[in-house]
């Protein structure tokens, strides 16, 4: 037997997933989470037959069923083509009116549904009830009152489900439009869709029912008038993220920290000295100790920062406080013409940019579902927590706030950028049915985020026993040889094949502050994955001696000048912007490309993130560099160069669109009075 189980995001439906199989999925205190499908077996407490197998298919998140979401064709397409034997669908119990927009639409897919009316605990406390009879009359079908979270009512949900899904009911659909209805068009669609709204509302008017009609505020209301206040809401989200920042990168971070360099330092010294025992040749010994194990081993000191990093977010977005700034943030991204739901994606993408982007696949409108892939890569993603905690740590000893700033520039740049890709694709803001459910404020659970911060843990190692192993040998190989193949003395190293390649890379760069083929080779490796940055320029200074010591002490180093090989405080800046917010990953790429679902999108947002990521570069070290030294920097003239061009082609851009705006309106006028 085959059992889906689908629901709008947050109505609970990885938490009942993962009660109903025994699995432990991410669950996300947060809509969206679940993009991909899942299929586990349903537990045998909650069979009455034991022995017969049963499947549990979790789709989705799914809002409503209509052809234009590309995520909601999924839960269509999978339950039109797999024909599961029954439907379970998790509706929110305590946001009934929103959730069962999409029953009705499953309803007429005739499968027979099963309601697993959850989170009964949460409304029961909030005097709610639902008229739970009613509303299977209404509906016509089975509805089990359950609570995924406390694990009620699943055993009965289970029993129906099974018996339903073997002997089909007949089960007839509430009718909601004629049946010579048919939608053709976005604006048949509309017309459905309100039809629909309006036969939800009814339903709900009819089988709710609040015992007390209380105006009462509660106390997380109350703290919601400040935390989720217009303008109080920003410096506080500057606070907290402080806090975190200060905690993991400044506190407890560092100092596990520690440990970890004391073991690698161990495993470094005993291998070298094993390898010099077994008589070795000096270029394998220096590969494996300075190329593998110094590269891996610089990003290893960081995964304790990034552990207490996300356990601290975890219990942040836990508690419900991301919905809090999600809110907060609203304000500006319906301004850029965003839609709401354009949050979550970014939410995510503070782990990583991939199921960021892939969270994209919930917002309706095309244009705004490629602008939110677009800039969803510029929220630093766990990989790039170790290029913002060496860079800080190294060249900001003193200042914990530079972390949280980053993130601040990229929430700034997120919201320019916004503006800029409207004026230029002139997108317009459309109405959204959407709004952000505010989950109530509850205590973190500490097992969650302690899950998460292994779970980012355990990636985070196989990444650097991978790709980066891989990516620190090839460095360190390209950096030992010409191109003659001769292997090369210490001082020779800029005639090699890496630098050779590089150095055409880095004189692009000399505007930014950094024209050297050290940090040209780290950039570039960095969209292999970013945690490469900080990787190979510990390979590449490794060759300098003592050089690759100062890069690996992170936390409050003072010995700034040599790891630098050149930078500045201004220039390194610069750097990690760079790193920052030109385009992500490879992966992540990947992903805007098959969440655009355009080249023409997917180049011009590369492009543009190229664009962006170097004229903040050259901006920050340029404008830094007169007022915090007083001169200018190199390629001063080059910038101006740089800079009167870009912005002569955005003008051109928007002038462009425009005009071509103007025609495109035009042209739906004339087609209008055809009609
Ligand atoms: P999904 O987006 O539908 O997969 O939803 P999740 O399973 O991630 O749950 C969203 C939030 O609702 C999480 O914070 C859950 O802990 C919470 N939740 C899920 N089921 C229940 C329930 O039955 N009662 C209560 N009070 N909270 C629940």
């Amino acid at each position: 037997m085959k059992i889906a189980l689908t629901g709008n995001p947050n109505s609970g439906k990885t938490t009942m997933f993962n009660a109903l199989t025994g699995k432990l999925e991410h669950v996300g205190n947060w809509a969206g989470v679940t993009v991909e499908k899942k299929v586990a077996k349903l537990k045998g407490n909650l069979k009455e037959n034991k022995s017969e197998e049963v499947m549990i298919v979790d789709l989705p998140g799914a809002y409503s069923m209509s052809p234009f979401t590309s995520e909601e064709s999924i839960t269509s397409d999978f339950v039109k083509q797999e024909n599961p034997d029954v439907i379970i669908n998790v509706v929110d119990a305590s946001n009934l009116n929103r959730s069962l927009f999409f029953t009705t639409q499953l309803l007429e897919l005739g499968v027979p549904v099963v309601v697993a009316l959850n989170k009964t605990d949460m409304v029961k406390k909030s005097g709610l009830t639902i008229d739970i009879p009613r509303l299977k009359n209404l509906l016509n079908c089975q509805v089990v009152e359950t609570s995924a979270l406390k694990e009620t009512g699943l055993k009965q949900l289970a029993t129906t489900a099974i018996k339903y899904g073997k002997k089909n009911n007949g089960q007839v659909a509430p009718k909601i439009m004629d049946d010579n209805f048919e939608i053709v068009t976005k604006k048949d669609a509309e017309k459905a869709d309100k039809l629909r709204f309006n036969f939800v509302n009814e339903i709900t008017k009819k089988v709710e029912y609040r015992k007390i009609k209380s105006n009462k505020v509660t106390a997380g209301d109350e703290l919601d008038r400040v935390v989720a206040h217009k303008w109080l809401g920003i410096p506080i989200f500057g606070l907290i993220l402080w806090a975190v920042f200060y905690i993991s990168q400044s506190w407890v971070g560092p100092w596990l920290a520690g440990y970890v360099e004391e073991g690698m330092g161990m495993l470094t010294d005993a291998v070298a000295s094993a390898l010099e025992g077994a008589g070795t040749n000096d270029f394998l010994t220096a590969l494996i100790v300075e190329g593998i194990i110094g590269g891996v081993g610089a990003v290893l000191g960081f995964l304790p920062l990034i552990m207490v990093l996300f356990f601290l977010l975890s219990l942040l977005e836990d508690c419900g406080y991301m919905a809090r700034v999600a809110i907060v943030m609203d304000r500006f991204f319906k301004k850029i013409g965003l839609s709401g739901k354009s949050i979550i994606p970014m939410v995510v993408g503070y782990g990583c940019a991939i199921p960021g982007v892939m969270a994209t696949r919930t917002i309706k409108s095309e244009k705004q579902r490629r602008m939110t892939a677009m800039l969803t890569p510029f929220v630093p993603c766990g990989a790039k927590a170790p290029i913002i905690g060496l860079f800080v740590a190294v060249f900001f000893p003193n200042a914990a706030y530079m972390a949280p700033i980053t993130y601040f520039v990229a929430i700034a740049l997120i919201i320019l950028v916004g503006m800029l890709a409207q004026k230029i694709t002139k997108a317009e803001a459309e109405v959204n049915y959407f709004m952000i459910e505010l989950p109530e404020y509850r205590l973190p659970s500490f097992k969650r985020a302690i899950l998460s911060m292994f779970d980012r843990a355990k990636g985070f190692i196989i990444k650097a026993g991978t790709i980066i192993l891989v990516c620190n040998a090839a460095v360190f190989i390209l950096q030992s040889f010409d191109f003659g193949l001769n292997l090369l003395a210490e001082e020779n190293v800029s005639s090699s094949m890496l630098a050779v390649m590089a150095k055409p890379i880095a004189f692009l760069f000399i505007p930014l502050g950094f024209g050297i083929w050290q940090f040209a080779a780290a950039a570039v490796t960095g969209f292999i994955a970013k945690e490469n940055v900080v990787a190979t320029l510990a390979v590449c200074f490794a060759l300098f001696g003592d050089n690759a010591e100062t890069l690996l002490e992170t936390p409050g180093n003072d010995n700034v000048l040599i790891l630098v090989g050149g930078l500045t405080a201004v220039s390194a800046l610069s750097y990690m912007f760079f790193n920052l917010f030109t385009p992500p990953c490879f992966a992540a790429i990947g992903a805007m490309n098959s969440e655009m679902g355009s080249k023409k999108w997917l180049w011009a947002a590369i492009g543009m993130q190229f664009g962006v990521g170097y004229i903040i570069a050259l901006l920050v070290n340029q404008i830094g560099s007169i007022i915090v030294y007083g001169e200018l920097a190199e390629g001063f003239v080059a910038s101006i160069i740089i800079l009167i061009a870009t912005v002569v082609l955005l003008t051109t851009l928007i002038k462009k669109n425009k005009d071509e705006g103007v025609t495109g309106i035009n042209q739906s006028r004339q087609q209008k009075e055809i009609a």
